[in-house]
């Protein structure tokens, strides 16, 4: 399990980057127009969800219906961050 960044971040790149800022296992990187979280550097401490200014961050089990191909997203991150580069 991990915690997954949803559609709400898409374009909220301009917000300063507290769920980074506060991510203890730097699991948080930054995706074309998201964030995206590293599903296997994530320990699931679950600081980066009370931060986030758009509520963009849920646990991988609490990821609402229609935001649930976020976490397939989230598990590509490698692919997302290096097509932004
Ligand atoms: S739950 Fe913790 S380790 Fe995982 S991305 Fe959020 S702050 Fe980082």
């Amino acid at each position: 399990m991990a915690y997954v960044v949803t559609s709400a971040c898409i374009n909220e790149m301009t917000f300063t980057p507290e769920c980074e800022r506060v991510c203890p296992a730097n699991a948080i990187r930054r995706g074309r127009f998201t964030r995206l979280i590293d599903p296997l550097a994530c320990t699931d401490c679950g600081q980066c969800e009370p931060v986030c200014p758009v509520g963009a961050i849920y646990p991988e089990a609490q990821v609402p219906a229609f935001d649930r191909d976020w976490i397939a997203k989230n598990r590509a991150w490698r692919t997302e961050v290096r097509e932004s580069s």
